[in-house]
This record gives structure tokens, sequence and C-alpha cells, in this order.
């Protein structure tokens, strides 16, 4: 695994060019934390600076877990999967399927609403969950290196996959507390959203299989082969987090590239 500090580093790497590139999109090609931190700001004018806190806490702390390597040793792994256990009662989709879906920001809104007595209904958790992601949507912009990257790879006739983690929007049931459905589908329209600004040949969702599945890995590798790779060296894999984007191409072969930006917005 090689270190990197943002993607146009890969234009000057001294080795011969890869045929695909396959590259994670938020915090790697996009400045994913200013989005977030305008959606926090957002969902703190609707309710109070407690709960947008509290949102906040649940996202760096699974963004952390994330970035961390699954073979690496970490203190707080514990109070990590004790976390995200805490979402299932609130998930009322079939959970062997689909799994928990732990980036659900449904999910980490209900949680707080029940710890700081917000009654978490379909109308409340839909107008704070709305309200973030249209702010996130407007903020979460393009890191500034992005386009001399996009253009590299256009000279290069180099394939650049998206593979991007699941945003697991759910739908909201009328229940009191509401009940939270993940639908694969709606969860992939809502993300296309806002992608239209990479120039991707392929553009692949973490829905239903999220990274780090295996099987998502090998839909991005089935992608690579049609667009002409020959080898696991001729696909490089580029992202911000070790765990959920390098591990598993690493270990099936492929070069990987960790974006560490040397200084991150947030
Ligand atoms: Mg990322």
């Amino acid at each position: 695994m090689y270190t990197i500090a943002t993607v146009a580093d890969l234009i000057h790497i001294s080795a011969s060019k890869p045929t695909v590139i396959a590259a994670d999109v938020d915090h790697t090609l996009v400045d994913f934390d200013a989005g977030h931190e305008a959606g926090i700001k957002a969902i703190a004018k609707i309710t109070d600076p407690k709960f947008a806190k509290r949102v906040d806490e649940i996202f760096q702390f699974l963004v952390l877990g994330n970035r961390t390597s699954i073979n690496e040793s970490w203190a707080d792994r514990e109070r990590h999967d004790a976390l995200v256990a805490s979402f299932i009662p609130h998930q009322a989709h079939d959970l062997k399927k689909y799994g928990n879906r732990k980036w659900s920001r449904e999910t980490w809104m209900m949680i707080a609403a029940l710890e700081l007595g917000y009654e978490p209904t379909q109308a409340f958790l839909t107008k704070v969950r709305d309200t973030y992601w249209d702010a996130v949507a407007e903020h979460a912009l393009l890191f500034p290196e992005a386009p001399e990257f996009f253009a590299w790879l256009k000279r290069e006739k180099i394939v650049l996959i998206a593979m991007t983690g699941s945003d697991s929007v759910v739908n909201i049931t009328q229940d009191t507390p509401a009940k939270l459905v993940y639908e694969p589908t709606a969860s992939w329209d809502y993300k296309m959203k806002r992608l239209g600004k990479i120039p991707a040949h392929k553009i692949l969702i973490g829905d239903p299989h999220d990274k780090p599945h295996q099987e998502f890995f090998n839909g991005v590798y089935r992608a690579a082969q049609e667009f002409g790779a020959q080898s696991p060296a001729e696909v490089w894999f580029v992202g911000d987090s070790k765990g959920g984007d390098l591990d598993v191409p690493e270990k099936d072969g492929y070069p990987t590239f960790l974006v560490k930006r040397e200084k991150l917005s947030k």
C-alpha cells in the first residue's frame, strides 16, 4: 500500500500507467467534510446544537472506524462495534439480506432523538434527514486538485471507476418510534444525484453490498476486466479508508494507494 497526499500524486508515480483506476469518492475526490459540516450546521438550526453534535459524533466515530484497517489493533474497536450494534433494533428491513445499514443518517438521528427527548416520528426524522442531505449536496464539492486528475485520466485514456459507499437512505415508517426500512434502489437514486460532477466511466455504489464486502469488490474487478484490464497490476485502487477501500483489493493482489491529506478540512 502506497501513501499519497492527493489523487493528483498518481500523475507522477513512476510505474507503467494503469488501464483502470478505481477511486473512492467521499474524502478522496470530494471534500465530504465540508458537506457534512454544512449538514450538521443546518440540522442544528432546526433542532439544537446538542442534537447536531450527537449526530456529528456518530459520523466522526464511524469514519474513524472505517479508516482503521481490520488488521490494526484499535482501542475503541469494542465501543465502535457496540455503537453499530445499537442501530439494529431501529432497522426493520431484511437484515440478513441487506445487513445493518450503519451509514443511514436516519438511524443516527433516531439515536440522538431518543437520547435527547425528541419524538422520533416520520415527520421529524424526514425533515432532519432531508435538511442534512440538501446541505451536503450543496457544499460537498470536488477537491481543488480533482480537475487536474480528471484531465490526466483523459489524456492517458485511463478508465475511471468511481466506487462509493452506500448512503443507506432508508424509508421511515409512520410508527412512533418510526422504523427504518432500507431499500437499495431508493438509496442508489439518492446518491446518484450528487455524483454528477465526476467523469467516471462507471459508478459502483455500495447498494446493497457495501464496501468492504467482497461482493462489492468482485463487481469492481469484473467492471475493470470489461474495460480491458488484463491483470490486477493494471487496476489501481485509491481511497482514504484502509479498511473500507483498500484492504480487500490489496489482499486480492491489486496496487493500492491510501490518500492521506496533509490537512483535512476538519
Ligand atoms: Mg472515502
